[in-house]
């Protein structure tokens, strides 16, 4: 393993330097969203002062500057996931957009009434709603896979679930509330022997650690460009070719059309046929930097250091004997969730902030596993390869002041 010069990366990142309420910023909410490096902010500058066009509609320099810089994006996205073919990689403005792309149309066009879609209990709202809309839709039924009471998903309930009306399985690979890392390769090779399609949400894995389709064989991959260091607004829908070209369109409008008449419209190949309209250039253009600057520094590198704080992180807060771990999965990634008896997490919350240390607390949009583990809410400290040792001692120090002050 090679040793990350995290002092020097920090210096990449100009919001770490800053104080917060007087302190130092602890930013240990990477799991909502993660700190955006100076490439990426330049780029975003650049676009708007160099080359701000719309993309696919000009002749002129500007137009095909920012339109090479929009599809060479795309190329760049294909090689970071190792999809076949750029065509495969679709813009959207996140995960949900991604997931929601899918239910609405693979969903709408091969749902019928007595259909099963299966999904687990630790997905997040945006891999839960979208389906529990178009199952309503369809008259067709939401499963869901259930987990132990360490956060692994019980495997051998996918034999139990999977029938000949099962038609879709939607799958979170790193659950952002607990930090499990599910065993997605085998979960697809489950549903490909019944044929059935495999969503992974990898808002939470890609990140952190390798995700390669053409290996996972997954048929549909959908995550966020803020949560890799990227822009806002931005999203990542992947898609096996041969599904993505039976699909209809999402939305209609501008660029997803190759010719409209009154009569009728004939839609664009794919991806453009689910790239309705004026799409988020900035964002695209800013998300190539981020994938760039996540190459550079190298993802295994970045998986061993986060894993190494995740270790450290765990010792320490186990030495406070009022706290418990919510999601204690022997496979966990850079999520440490937690509770303390008698203390709300939004008070711990609020007095950690004081400290100038930013953690998430609530149902971090999983409510479904807030019931499972009994909590109304956790305290989350979600940790990047910019975080360092010395800032999880200053955050379990402030923990244990504030339990001092509520005991
Ligand atoms: N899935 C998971 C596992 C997530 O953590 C999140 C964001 N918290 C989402 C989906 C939704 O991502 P976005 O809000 O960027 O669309």
């Amino acid at each position: 393993m090679q040793n990350l010069d995290v002092n020097k990366i920090r210096s990449d990142f100009p919001i770490l330097s800053r104080l917060v309420n007087g302190k130092p910023l602890v930013y240990f909410d990477n799991a909502a969203t993660t700190q955006k490096p100076k490439d990426v902010i330049d780029k975003i500058n650049y676009y708007y002062s160099n080359i701000n066009s719309n993309v696919h509609r000009g002749v002129h320099y500007l137009s095909e500057t920012a339109s090479k810089e929009y599809e060479d994006t795309r190329k760049l996205v294909q090689n970071f996931i190792n999809a076949k073919s750029h065509n495969e990689i679709i813009y959207t403005r996140g995960t949900t957009e991604s997931i929601n792309l899918v239910a609405s149309t693979y969903g709408r066009n091969n749902l019928v009434e007595g259909d099963e879609v299966l999904i687990t209990h630790m997905e997040h709202h945006s891999n839960i709603v979208p389906w529990q809309l178009i199952c309503e839709e369809k008259g067709a039924k939401l499963k869901v896979v259930p987990i132990t009471d360490d956060g692994e998903l019980i495997l051998s309930e996918y034999d139990k679930l999977i029938n000949e009306k099962t038609k879709f399985i939607s799958v979170v690979h790193i659950s952002n509330s607990l930090g499990t890392i599910n065993p997605i390769k085998k979960i697809i090779e489950k549903a490909h022997k019944y044929n059935i399609p495999v969503l992974i949400d990898a808002a939470q894995s890609i990140q952190h650690t390798n995700v390669n389709v053409q290996e996972l064989e997954c048929d549909f991959l959908a995550f966020s460009g803020h949560k890799m260091y990227g822009p806002t607004g931005i999203g990542i829908l992947y898609g096996k070719k041969e599904l993505l070209e039976k699909m209809p369109p999402y939305q209609g409008g501008g660029d997803m059309i190759l010719s409209v008449s009154f009569e009728k419209t004939l839609f664009n190949s794919i991806p453009y046929k689910f790239e309705a309209g004026t799409p988020h250039i900035e964002g695209v253009i800013g998300l190539s930097e981020a994938i760039k600057y996540i190459q550079k520094i190298g993802i295994e590198n970045i998986s061993n250091y986060e894993s190494d704080i995740l270790k450290y992180a765990t010792e320490q807060i186990s030495d406070i004997k009022e706290v418990k771990i919510i999601g204690t999965a022997k496979e966990k990634s850079s999520i440490l969730s937690f509770v303390i008896d008698g203390i709300h997490p939004h008070d711990i919350g609020t007095f950690l902030d004081r400290d100038g240390i930013a953690i998430r607390t609530g149902h971090h949009c999983t409510e479904p596993i807030m019931r499972r583990f009994n909590v109304p809410a956790t305290s989350r400290a979600s940790f990047s390869f910019y975080n360092l040792k010395e800032e999880v001692d200053v955050f379990v120090e402030s923990l244990r002041s504030v339990i001092k002050l509520f005991s």
